[in-house]
C-alpha cells in the first residue's frame, strides 16, 4: 500500500489577524490598533485608515477621535449638521477665510 504524501503546504499570510487576536486586553489592543492606524494614514491611506476606524470604535473609541469619517468614508475634515445629516466644512484659521467676490 503506497500512501501517497502531498508536501504542498502553502501557508496563508495571517500575521495581521493573528496579531489582533492574541492581544489580551481591550487596552493593549487599542494600544496596538491606534499604533496601527498611525502607522496606516502615514503610509496605507483611507482604506486602511478607516476599517482601523472602525475596530477602534467597536472597542469604545469615541467618535470624535476617529480620523475618517464613518458616514462618508473620507478623511474626517469636516463635521455633520446634527439635524440634517449634511456635511460641513470646518471653518479654515482666520487668516485663511476667503471672501466671496
Ligand atoms: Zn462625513
Amino acid at each position: 500500500m503506497s500512501a501517497q504524501v502531498t508536501s504542498d503546504h502553502r501557508r496563508t499570510k495571517t500575521a495581521e489577524s493573528t496579531q489582533i487576536v492574541s492581544a489580551t486586553t481591550d487596552a493593549s489592543m487599542m494600544q496596538a490598533l491606534l499604533a496601527r492606524r498611525a502607522a496606516a494614514k502615514q503610509d496605507q491611506g483611507l482604506a486602511a485608515t478607516l476599517q482601523l476606524d472602525d475596530q477602534l470604535e467597536d472597542l469604545g473609541l469615541a467618535a470624535d477621535d476617529r480620523l475618517t469619517c464613518y458616514s462618508c468614508q473620507s478623511w474626517a475634515d469636516h463635521a455633520h449638521d446634527p439635524f440634517t445629516g449634511r456635511r460641513v466644512s470646518f471653518a479654515p484659521a482666520n487668516d485663511e477665510i476667503a471672501v466671496p467676490a
